[in-house]
């Protein structure tokens, strides 16, 4: 058992490296060998200077992908067969198990894991702000905002994950053999929590949130939501010019709680038909049901992958497989979470083609919806708007595509639509 699980995870975690490498190497090959020019269908609407800036700011994320990449397979395998975990569980259970008891030690060792991760992270954080969105003009953060932004979100992360880790050690030591059904139970009924406090009191901890004052648009909004038969509890403009140029739209809440929030960086920048566009684009994901499938395959997911490791948490050969001796004299709970959180990604990572695909006929779907309740061509203008904005290249490798893109591209989501005009 133990070497069989050894084998499964070494092949997964090199197979997923390699693949992502290989992948980001066609990815990068591609976008410079069409550096040189516009793509023809283009060719009338983006000015090659804004083409070779796209190149450079994809290649700039690319080169720090396959590093992070290449680094991140690293940190796994030291946690795991070089015996990082172990031996900071050992330190960690000898040292604090007497007087803390089974749960304090637990929570320690999560907290351990958690901080260790974050800190070797942060380089390529920093790097990818201050490097790579500086460079290419992107970035509006001094270092002040972002060591606060990095202070809230532990703290964020505290108060809302150490109670949610503590449940979930509980129904783990408590509730016996299913425990991983209750567990599931308990990570469905956070998120949903989640989905309520987040845009009340998280969101506004870190923007800005005014309603929107513009009257003209505001009224053009709402008759569109009529016409959709959409209710939200409010129109808000965040300040995202804080942080980056990048611009967005997006819905958050639940229920009758929702709210539609509109980055101002994207207001600055559109028409009022074109911000029309992209929303009647946004409301098109909730009228044709994606974000219910959506979160309804996330949780069947979730459960799926809980089943799985009830059953391998129980099974001595996932630990010593994965390079750590489980403790005789306290309970495993703990080390079965960070375990399974090191070895499913790379098992994971053969499911994103299929999570990627579904998403990109969802973004078809909701451009279609947005031509029949408003004006396609105008949402054709935004996105390449956007496309520019955000320094998205326009000629990506397909197979690059089929792995990673969560949208289609932007030549075959303007085929699909009336002609930018
Ligand atoms: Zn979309």
């Amino acid at each position: 058992m133990s070497d069989a699980i050894t084998s499964v995870f070494v092949a997964a975690l090199l197979a997923a490296w390699a693949v992502r490498a290989w992948l980001t190497r066609r990815q990068m090959r591609h976008v410079a060998a069409h550096r040189g020019a516009v793509p023809a269908p283009f060719a009338g609407s983006v000015p090659l200077q804004a083409h070779q800036r796209a190149a450079d700011y994809t290649l700039d994320k690319l080169r720090l992908a396959s590093l992070s990449g290449a680094v991140s397979t690293a940190i796994v395998v030291g946690w795991t067969l070089l015996g990082g975990l172990d031996l900071m569980n050992a330190t960690l259970r000898d040292a604090l198990l007497p007087g803390w008891g089974a749960m304090g030690y637990q929570l320690a060792l999560l907290a351990a894991f958690t901080l260790i991760g974050a800190v070797l992270e942060l380089p390529f954080e920093a790097w990818a702000t201050f490097r790579i969105e500086q460079r290419h003009g992107f970035n509006r953060m001094g270092w002040r905002l972002w060591l606060a932004d990095l202070a809230k979100g532990a703290a964020v992360g505290t108060v809302i994950g150490l109670p949610l880790a503590a449940l979930v050690l509980w129904l783990m030591a408590a509730s016996g053999g299913l425990w991983w059904l209750w567990a599931w139970g308990a990570w469905v009924a956070f998120n949903l929590l989640l989905l309520v406090i987040y845009p009340t009191l998280i969101a506004p901890w870190f923007n800005k949130f005014e309603p929107l004052a513009d009257e003209a648009l505001r009224e053009r909004v709402q008759g569109l939501m009529q016409r959709c038969g959409f209710a939200a509890k409010g129109l808000f403009v965040m300040d995202g010019s804080r942080r980056s140029a990048h611009g967005n739209a997006y819905f958050t809440g639940l229920g009758a709680a929702k709210r539609v929030v509109f980055f101002d960086t994207l207001l600055q920048r559109l028409t009022p038909t074109e911000v029309e566009a992209v929303l009647a684009h946004e409301l098109g994901h909730f009228k044709r049901r994606h974000v219910l499938q959506r979160m309804v395959a996330i949780f069947a997911l979730s459960l799926g992958a809980l089943a799985l490791l009830g059953w391998l948490a129980a099974q001595p050969g996932f630990y010593t497989g994965l390079g750590v001796q489980p403790n005789l004299d306290a309970p495993n709970d703990a080390l079965a979470l960070l375990l399974f959180s090191l070895a499913l990604p790379p098992l994971g990572f053969f499911l994103s083609p299929l999570l990627a695909q579904w998403s990109r006929k969802h973004e078809f779907e909701a451009d279609a919806y947005a031509c029949q309740m408003a004006d396609g061509a105008a949402l054709a203008r935004a996105l390449l708007k956007l496309h520019e904005d955000n320094a998205s290249t326009l000629t990506p490798d397909p197979l690059y595509v089929r792995f990673h893109y969560s949208h289609p591209p932007a030549s075959e989501r303007l085929a699909a639509l009336p002609a930018p005009a």
